[in-house]
């Protein structure tokens, strides 16, 4: 199973936040210079993207063994 992200960005143009959810990191990096912003229509590219300002893991390869209260990150 691909590891999933929520992606906070920040627009290039007039800085406010937006979020996009359950993609892949690939499409991140590809959305921020191709996605227009929802709230100015600003429409980055390849010189001048959006920002990333932190990507959020949705489905987090965290295990905890039966019996056991320490978690394992099997990233
Ligand atoms: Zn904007």
């Amino acid at each position: 199973m691909p590891v999933v992200w929520t992606s906070h960005i920040s627009c290039f143009s007039c800085g406010k936040e937006f979020i996009i959810n359950r993609v892949t990191v690939a499409d991140a990096n590809a959305a921020v210079a191709v996605m227009p912003c929802p709230y100015c229509k600003a429409v980055p590219n390849s010189a001048q993207p959006h920002r990333v300002n932190y990507l959020q893991n949705v489905n987090l390869p965290y295990r905890r063994k039966s019996g056991c209260q320490v978690w394992h990150c099997s990233q």
